[in-house]
């Protein structure tokens, strides 16, 4: 299916949310899915083989995880996230299993890769409903689970997210979310470059 637009996108605006992307012919593409989907390796394979998009760094408050690739994140403290808020420097953000997420506001004129959850994507749709939403997810929960204990997530931490996993499937679907299962990485990726492409033609 190659149509991304949002069934509804009702308004529950942030507070201290800025929307400061310049130019509307800029694509963000917005890639959402439960820990353990992939999500951070096919947002590398897609920036790395695309270069008119650039990758989104977010801010969190979250400590430093083992699996995380340097760079992936700036790690701070949470009166630091909270100031950086007030100034009106994130995109958007949002709290995920207590710690504070947050991408920061852009001055690019290049396309736009964001790896946040729903609720950030469902900010982004306020504003950009031309957004191009893509929900990654695992073939199924078992094996979400099995992936998310293999990177170091404990039991109950990964017990958390699968349950998290399906509050953000059913809210991804109500907004008009693509849903790309990964079950092989380059045909995703594939299949997520051509969305781009499509996505693209049409800014
Ligand atoms: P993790 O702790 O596994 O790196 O990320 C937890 C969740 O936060 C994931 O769903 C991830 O996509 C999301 N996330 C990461 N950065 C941001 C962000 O800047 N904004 C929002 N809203 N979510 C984010």
């Amino acid at each position: 299916m190659l149509s991304w637009l949002p069934a509804s996108a009702d308004s529950d605006r942030r507070l201290g949310c800025h929307w400061p992307v310049r130019s509307t012919s800029v694509l963000l593409v917005v890639l959402s899915g439960p820990g353990g989907a992939g999500k951070g390796t096919i947002a590398r394979a897609l920036v790395e083989g695309d270069a008119a998009l650039d990758l989104s760094r977010s801010w969190t408050t979250r400590g430093r995880r083992a699996d995380d690739i340097e760079g992936a994140y700036v790690f701070v403290t949470r009166e630091e996230f909270e100031e950086h808020r007030e100034a009106g420097g994130f995109l958007e953000w949002n709290e995920f299993l207590g710690e504070l997420y947050g991408t920061p506001v852009s001055n690019s004129d290049r396309d736009l890769l964001l790896e946040i959850d729903v609720a950030g994507g469902h900010q982004v749709l306020e504003h950009r409903r031309d957004a191009l939403c893509l929900f990654v997810d695992a073939p199924d929960d078992e094996e979400l689970r099995r992936r998310l204990l293999a990177r170091g997530d404990s039991i109950s931490r990964a017990d958390q997210r699968a349950e998290e996993a399906i509050r953000e499937r059913a809210e991804a679907d109500r907004l008009g979310y693509v849903r790309v299962v990964n079950d092989d990485l380059q045909a995703t990726v594939s299949e997520i470059q051509s969305l781009i492409e499509a996505a693209r033609r049409q800014v």
